[in-house]
């Protein structure tokens, strides 16, 4: 269909209207056609039938008046009268004629002369009169007439008009008159007739080809006054039939039934209206229809476009019902499911986008939503995961996914707004936090993370460090986090559990780029030194063995340690110069010490970028067996970091290394998660348990059972093992009874300048003795902690500040 809506509901009214418009016209055009027919039909029927039934009026008009005539002939009284006198003709014809009120009455004698005449005449609303012919005496100007007795005929006389019938009159079988009876053919006929018929009736003559009405109904009709049957017709819109009644002289005399066509089918036309009404009420009802089904139709669609809507608008509580219907309520239902399936689909988007899909906590996202609406004093702290891209890269994914999952649930369990915003990172707010209690909060919370677990049958010690900041006031998602990211980073620098934002971290950050700048120079003009701590032998109570570790002498910071500079030179690539450094000034102090009669071996830190690096491992062969010869005076001490990847060459220049003679020992054990079988490859004298599982070893009973293991283990691989973080009497105690070879730490002594260092050995002899062939003086724990805390407890290169210090493991 060309015509379209855009409304499907004014397309079903429209449709409906067409069609039953259309059904409509057919039918009230084959109705109108049956009609039209039907008219004809009763047209010609109706006029037939007034046909018919003037010709039997007529007709028997003329048989009865003929009968009558031929009875009154024989009439004795009547004959008599015709031999009597003029009087009793006239008596006898009269008293015959009001018998059947005939307007003419004659008698004729043989000789056809006229012996009695009688007329009615008429008169206007008065009873009619009868008067005397003047023809009485005369001759009967149709003698013609009488041979045809049983005719009727018409006479005009008089100017009326006459059917006449004609009856001889016997006497003893002679032929004495005639008498005759007749009507006038006049208004008042064509009236009765018209009454009868129930049609219009008129009489007319053709007289030298022009017509003339006699009589006829309908004679105030203007409409009609024209009208003539013999011309045409058709202007009057008549129905009509003439046929001939006789001659009158040369004159055809003529009869003629009429109607006018609207007065006929008047009933017809009723009907008709009727119909058209009926389908103007059917066409209106039709319309009415048409709308309540477009209605009955598109309500329910209404209502799915409505539910469609809403689920549009996301809400998705809201149902349908489109009644009965068992398609729409399909779709409902269809609708209805896909509405379950956004919502679900919605909520798991949202989900993704606001939770950490792998801790089910929400992320940096929800805690910028949630910011939005916090006001007041918060205590905002990041935590940070050490390590955990090593424990993915040896443990496996899932382990480190395990340990993710694992600080969770320890940190859920503090019951305070928790996110997780990056792969390693934790986001913990303390609501209502005064600042007296921002440091029991952090311990608690670094205490959560840092309890050791067990995945996988690997005992792991989880450190971590955290970043502080209080936000007052309108909260700032952004701020907060850029606060706590930068204390969280300075932590991890200064190796210091926490650290609380004030506005001068940042502008340590601007300090450490301006050391890096000074690093070469530093190098250069022997700002670097090197302070040693002592290792002390177990099993004789001696000192035959330091580790140096490097500070910075820095013109304006004061004495630096490593963790204030070692990440950015190890980022910079400045880590060859200074291990060569480090190298360099451990030989020059083995070989001072040599003179002063000390035999120290010297244990140095290298860094794993150094390991992979042959032009650094040649180098340091060249100096350490080229220049000095003195493999055996050197320990290297390397994380299991180093040789993680197998894909590098670390291993091969470590096996480079060992062929030279040179020791190595395995440093911060524990911490990087490899395991002993793998060190047992790599041909290493010694093994440094890390001090996160020596600090509370006394008395937790998972360090015991880690460091038990090891010493175990490392003893049936045939490694020395040194327990680092050694700092107080009884930690000691416990390794000595466990067998453990060496022990590092505070307890024995703090790293201290070369110089201190032999101060310091020559003012314990007695309690430590170096390369001596004496057997040992046996050191109580007693003497041990006085020995410490008279001699060692002065923190030489001590630069930060105590309460920033941690007691325990250091990451
Ligand atoms: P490390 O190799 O594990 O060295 C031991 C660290 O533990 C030293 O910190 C030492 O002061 C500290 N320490 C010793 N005993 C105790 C104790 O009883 N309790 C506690 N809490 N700490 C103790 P330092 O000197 O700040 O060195 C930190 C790290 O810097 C070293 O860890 C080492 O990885 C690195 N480092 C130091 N010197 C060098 C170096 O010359 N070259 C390289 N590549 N790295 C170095
Ligand atoms: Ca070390
Ligand atoms: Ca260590």
């Amino acid at each position: 269909m060309a015509l379209q809506f855009d409304s499907l509901r004014k397309n079903i009214v429209f449709l409906v209207v067409v069609l039953l418009l259309t059904v409509q016209g057919v039918s009230l055009y084959t109705t109108y056609l049956a009609n039209k027919r039907l008219e004809e039909q009763q047209l010609k029927l109706q006029l037939l039938r007034a046909e018919t039934l003037l010709q039997n009026e007529l007709e028997n008009r003329s048989y009865y008046t003929l009968a009558f005539a031929e009875t009154v002939a024989k009439d004795s009284d009547l004959k008599n009268a015709f031999s009597a006198d003029e009087r009793r003709i006239l008596l006898s014809l009269d008293n015959h004629r009001q018998r059947i009120e005939a307007d003419i009455a004659m008698a004729l004698d043989g000789n056809a002369r006229v012996i009695g005449q009688l007329l009615t005449t008429d008169a206007q609303g008065e009873q009619a009169k009868t008067v005397l012919g003047q023809q009485i005496g005369e001759q009967f100007e149709h003698r013609n007439w009488l041979s045809q007795q049983s005719q009727t005929h018409f006479w005009l006389y008089q100017d009326n008009l006459y059917q006449l019938v004609l009856s001889p009159v016997n006497d003893q079988g002679k032929l004495i008159g005639y008498v005759s009876f007749g009507y006038k053919i006049d208004q008042r006929l064509v009236d009765e007739l018209e009454k009868l018929i129930s049609f219009h009736v008129g009489i007319g003559m053709v007289e030298h080809g022009q017509w003339r009405w006699i009589a006829k109904s309908e004679r105030g009709n203007r409409r009609l006054e024209g009208f003539a049957p013999i011309a045409h017709v058709d202007d009057y819109d008549l129905v009509y039939s003439s046929y001939p009644l006789g001659n009158v002289n040369e004159s055809s005399l003529i009869v003629t039934t009429y109607r006018t066509r609207a007065s006929l089918i008047g009933a017809v036309s009723k009907d008709s209206a009727g119909l058209i009404l009926m389908i103007l009420v059917m066409c209106a009802l039709s319309l009415v229809a048409a709308y309540y089904i477009a209605i009955i139709v598109t309500q329910p669609l209404t209502r799915l476009l409505r539910f469609s809507k809403a689920i549009a608008k996301g809400e998705y509580e809201s149902h349908v019902d489109v009644g009965k219907s068992k398609e729409l309520n399909l779709l409902a239902k269809q609708l209805d499911t896909m509405q379950n399936a956004i919502h679900q689909r919605e909520r798991e988007i949202s989900r993704q986008a606001y939770y950490d899909h792998l801790t089910q906590i929400p992320n940096r996202n929800q805690f910028y939503r949630d910011m939005k609406s916090e006001q007041g004093a918060l205590v905002v702290s990041q935590i940070s995961i050490c390590r955990l891209s090593q424990i993915n890269d040896t443990l496996g994914h899932k382990v480190g996914d395990e340990v993710i999952c694992e600080v969770a649930h320890r940190l859920k369990q503090l019951h305070v707004p928790l996110y997780k915003t990056s792969g390693n990172g934790f986001i913990v707010v303390f609501p209502n936090c005064q600042s007296s209690q921002i440091e029991p909060c952090i311990n608690k919370l670094i205490r959560k993370v840092e309890a050791s677990f067990v995945v996988q049958n690997i005992a792991l010690h989880i450190q971590a460090h955290a970043g502080v900041t209080v936000a007052k006031g309108q909260v700032n998602a952004g701020q907060i986090l850029k606060e706590v990211d930068s204390a969280m980073q300075l932590a991890k620098r200064m190796n210091v559990p926490y650290q609380i934002y004030d506005d001068q971290i940042d502008l340590n950050t601007l300090d450490r780029l301006q050391l890096l700048s000074r690093v070469k120079p530093a190098l250069e003009s022997d700002e670097f030194v090197l302070h040693f701590q002592p290792k002390l032998n177990l099993a004789d109570n001696r000192i035959d063995e330091v580790e140096a570790l490097v500070r910075w002498q820095h013109p304006v910071h004061g004495l630096l340690k490593p963790d204030r500079f070692m990440h950015n030179i190890e980022q910079t690539g400045q880590m060859k110069a200074l291990s060569i450094w480090v190298v360099k000034h451990a030989i020059a102090q083995y070989l001072g010490w040599r003179k002063q009669g000390l035999d120290i071996k010297i244990s140095v830190n290298i860094s794993p970028c150094n390991l992979v690096d042959r032009d650094f491992c040649d180098e340091l062969i060249d100096i350490v067996i080229n220049q000095n010869n003195l493999a055996s005076a050197l320990i290297l001490e390397i994380t299991e970091n180093a040789f993680i990847d197998e894909n590098s060459n670390a291993m091969e220049n470590i096996q480079l290394l060992k062929e030279q003679g040179i020791c190595l020992s395995i440093d911060d054990y524990g911490t990087g998660y490899s395991s002993l079988a793998k060190l047992k490859s790599l041909t290493v004298e010694e093994l440094k348990i890390d001090r996160c599982f020596i600090h509370n070893v006394v008395s937790d009973s998972t360090d015991q059972m880690i460091v038990r293991s090891t010493l175990e283990l490392a003893h049936k691989l045939g490694l020395v093992v040194v327990a680092e973080g050694v700092e107080d009497e009884e930690t000691l105690k416990w390794l000595l009874e466990h067998h453990c070879e060496k022990a590092q730490g505070y307890f024995i002594s703090r790293p201290m300048p070369a110089q201190e260092f032999a101060r310091w050995l020559r003012r314990s002899k007695g309690y430590f003795t170096q390369n001596s062939k004496q057997p040992r003086k046996k050191l109580s724990a007693k003497q041990h902690i006085t020995a410490n805390n008279s001699r060692t407890r002065q923190p030489q290169d001590f630069t930060l500040p105590a309460a920033t210090v941690r007691n325990a493991s250091v990451g």
